[in-house]
């Protein structure tokens, strides 16, 4: 295994003594807590664990998950289903300094040894995955539904999911849940009554998302021995079960409330119709049986709609995160995507995920590497993404989430800064990650009042465009691309319109940097940019050329020298157009305006910018 990947399947490697330090000050926060120890490991996810000063490898383990995998591995032994387990005796036990075979196995499973227990027993590994989550999100266009849509996919994904293994088990079965997926290892024998009772239990609360659980049967042994070919297996099987799963058109249940992070949200209390044959008012797809409270109305529902309305009204999950993450809240609560327009009307909705990710999870060996790695790449996601809503917007950050986690993004800013905000998350990303791993964006800019389902269809087509520049182009760093609906032209997504995109992040920096010096500048202003833009859609090249030498002689020159930089061209043999390297394809000159124009209006900072 590669230095690069090793550095991104586990924790950055500390000294043995400072080790030591941090290990007798978590015995010590150990030595009163009673149940707790679970909760005070979280801190300790990016820490490495020795178990030996003299322990090699090269790879190890956080303390966090060779912890929690001691638990479970003893679980699994000694535990039995449905029976009360000790799970603080074992934690405890594990930061002991004795030795034992499971701490052992997990030595050598951790430095990628052959490794093997003397006991061993039948297990069942179970993939659960919310698919198509998307869809269930964008049923319709209001953002707080939108939100309650969010909050109820991450609360089964991971409260739900969590609650169902205490009751049954013990939370620690979960290897991990989140991003829309859960990974737990049961004793053997219970895979396929989980899989039928967790498919049920999230249908019942979500109604129309689509979910599906799957299992493979193995002994501990021979799943840590060959990781990578049984969660192959696995996944064939979970993709085989999705393909034939069918769900009903008007899901319902008898669900009468949920508590979410310790909030209960009451479904009884809800207005019901008695008239039959009304369709529901937020999908227009199934049929209304509440009546739900909008701020314009009353607006007839059906069950899964008027959930996600109820869990929407006051939950947002991400701007809690976001006060985590940058110890302060966003300073607007967004009600209405025109909460978020920018000076001239616009948002943007951002798009974007990691580029590589197959290959890494493919040479992912052992639980403990996946374990670390899909917590590594959902903090690195979320974090990255908060700090450049922070970094751009400052005290005036506002944005809407509508999915963030696991390597996956999609959020709404204001149209006039989303350029920097994307460059920001993904210089981010790719730093943490050495470029071993890098993120691609699609951003989609358009008027407030747009769809979100239309905006949403254009950035993911513009994602695609973006992770084909990353793929074919094999630059090192994530890449962009953008679209800008305007009322009056047609968006065509299979060209692009741009010069200068789908780009790389470190040439969408200097863009900025450019765009920023630009708008420092006297003399430089936007509405003479519209004018070039429009004499050059307009008039023929040479007559362009005409119009434009004319103009900068009476304006200014600094045009021709900041749209040379952006352009690398040479600023004394700028006319005005661009000289299209694949002119042999075509017309002999490109127009520089469309992008200096877009440009201008996708990055803050003077005169337009809003406060
Ligand atoms: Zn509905």
């Amino acid at each position: 295994m590669s230095q690069g990947l090793i550095n991104i399947l586990s924790p950055k490697p500390i000294s043995f003594s400072e080790f030591k330090k941090l290990k007798e000050e978590f015995k010590g926060k150990i030595k009163d807590a009673d149940s707790g120890i679970k909760a005070l490991l979280e801190d300790y996810w990016d820490v490495p664990y020795y178990f030996s000063d003299d322990q090699d490898g090269g790879c190890w383990s956080s303390v966090r998950d060779a912890a929690h995998l001691y638990v479970l591995l003893n679980y699994l032994l000694y535990g039995r289903p449905g029976m009360p387990f000790d799970t603080t005796k074992f934690y405890r036990q594990f930061f002991e300094d004795s030795h034992d075979n499971i701490k052992e196995f997990i030595v050598n499973i951790a430095a990628q040894k052959p490794a093997k227990l003397e006991r061993d027993v039948q297990v069942d590994l179970v993939l659960g995955s919310i698919y198509k989550i998307k869809k269930y999100f964008l049923e319709n266009n209001r953002i707080k539904d939108i939100r309650g849509a969010s909050t109820i996919i991450k609360y089964m994904n991971e409260e739900l999911t969590r609650q169902f293994l205490s009751q049954r088990y013990i939370e620690e079965c979960a290897l991990y849940c989140g991003g829309g997926n859960v990974l737990m290892l049961l004793p053997g024998g219970q895979g396929s009554e989980a899989c039928r009772q967790l498919e049920e239990c999230f249908a019942k609360v979500s109604l129309t998302a689509k979910v599906a659980f799957e299992f493979i049967s193995c002994t501990i042994n021979e799943l840590f021995n060959d990781y990578s070919q049984k969660m192959r297996a696995l996944h064939e099987r979970i993709e085989e079960r999705k393909k034939t799963k069918v769900y009903p058109i008007n899901p319902d249940s008898d669900l009468e409330e949920i508590v979410i992070d310790g909030k209960k949200i009451d479904f009884t209390c809800v207005e019901r119709i008695n008239s039959r044959g009304e369709v529901c008012r937020l999908c227009s797809v199934r049929d209304a049986k509440y009546i739900v409270i909008t701020p314009e109305g009353r607006m007839a529902a059906c069950p899964s709609c008027m959930r996600k309305n109820m869990v929407g009204k006051d939950k947002a999950i991400f701007y809690e995160e976001y006060q985590r993450v940058i110890g302060r809240s966003p300073k607007w609560d967004v009600a209405s995507i025109s909460d978020l327009k920018d000076s001239h009307g616009h948002v943007a909705v951002i798009y974007a995920d990691g580029n590589n990710m197959g290959n890494v999870v493919m040479n992912i060996r052992n639980p403990l590497q996946n374990m670390y790695f899909s917590r590594k790449v959902d903090y690195t996601t979320k974090r990255c993404v908060y700090s450049a809503i922070h970094k751009v917007m400052r005290d005036h950050a506002r944005f809407e989430a509508i999915a963030l986690g696991g390597d996956d993004v999609f959020i709404i800013v204001p149209g006039d800064v989303s350029l920097e905000i994307v460059n920001e998350i993904i210089e981010g990303f790719d730093r943490s990650f050495n470029y071993e791993l890098t993120m691609s964006a699609g951003i989609c800019i358009a008027k407030h009042n747009t769809p979100l389902q239309s905006m949403f269809q254009v950035a993911q087509a513009k994602l695609k465009s973006a992770k084909a520049l990353a793929r074919e182009s094999g630059v090192k760093y994530g890449t962009v691309d953008v679209e800008v609906i305007e009322s009056n032209i047609s968006v065509d997504l299979s060209t692009s319109r741009w010069a200068l995109f789908p780009t790389d992040s470190l040439k969408l920096s200097k863009f900025i940097n450019v765009i920023k010096r630009m708008k420092d500048t006297k003399g430089i202003n936007r509405s003479q940019l519209y004018k070039f833009r429009h004499a050059a859609r307009e008039l023929k090249p040479y007559e362009f050329q005409l119009f434009y030498a004319y103009q900068t002689a009476r304006l200014s020159q600094d045009y021709s020298t900041f749209v040379a930089e952006i352009f690398g061209v040479d600023p004394r043999r700028f006319s005005g157009l661009i000289e299209n390297p694949n002119a042999h394809k075509g017309k002999p000159f490109v127009s520089p305006w469309e992008d200096i124009v877009m440009l201008w209006d996708c990055v803050g900072g003077g005169e337009d910018s809003v406060s």
